[in-house]
């Protein structure tokens, strides 16, 4: 499970999409939220758009595997499948905030299987820039966004990993390199005692 929380703006989406095209064995999970669509999102790919009543009624199932309040609006990651892609051995990529993360984190069962990496803009001039140049949102929002982004790195340290993102290209190379890491770590890898026990011709 690998969780990349940013403030908005400093290129997370960007950097996501990219893991995705070049990473078959790493899916997205795909949050519900109450807040509106934007132009150009859809429904199922983007989030599951639902209204309070739904998202109320999610949390009482116990549909979620955690779910945070996020700019007056709220999100909350599925579980089933988040559990039917694990269970069939596929990497996990997570766009949730620090709130999430942290749920995560605390949860006996999952908290060992998380790898969380924080990404911070290059400078609070490009953060600006960015949150612009998106223009989806209103100016209010933007304003909002850029007060909300202060707050939120202040959580950069409740992370395992922190990648300053210059330059796109670099960052991605620095989140796949987490990746392999991660993959490679003994506990990870599954079906190595037996494979060991072969190598020295006592299977
Ligand atoms: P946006 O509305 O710009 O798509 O997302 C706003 C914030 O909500 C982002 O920081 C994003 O990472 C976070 N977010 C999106 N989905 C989830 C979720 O399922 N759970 C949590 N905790 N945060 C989420």
């Amino acid at each position: 499970m690998l969780v990349l929380s940013s403030p908005s703006g400093a290129g997370k989406t960007t950097i996501s999409r990219a893991l995705l095209q070049r990473d078959p064995n790493l899916t997205l999970s795909i949050s519900a939220t109450t807040r509106p669509m934007r132009p150009g999102e859809v429904d199922g790919k983007d989030y599951f758009f639902v209204d309070e009543a739904k998202f109320k009624a999610m949390i009482e199932g116990g549909e979620f595997l955690e779910h945070a309040f996020v700019f007056g609006h709220h999100y909350g990651t599925p579980r089933g499948p988040v559990e039917a892609a694990l269970a069939a051995g596929t990497d996990v990529l997570f766009d949730i905030d620090w709130q999430g993360t942290q749920q995560l984190a605390d949860d006996q069962k999952l908290g060992k299987d998380l790898v969380s990496v924080f990404i911070l803009p290059p400078s609070t001039a490009e953060l600006e820039k960015r949150l612009h140049t998106r223009a989806q949102d209103s100016e209010e929002v933007v304003r909002q966004r850029m007060a909300k982004a202060a707050d939120e790195m202040s959580h950069y340290a409740e992370y395992d990993y922190i990648i300053v993102n210059r330059n796109v290209e670099e960052s991605v190379a620095s989140v796949d390199a987490i990746l392999l890491a991660e993959r490679l770590k003994r506990e990870r890898q599954i079906g190595l005692s037996g494979f060991v026990a072969g190598l020295r011709g006592n299977p």
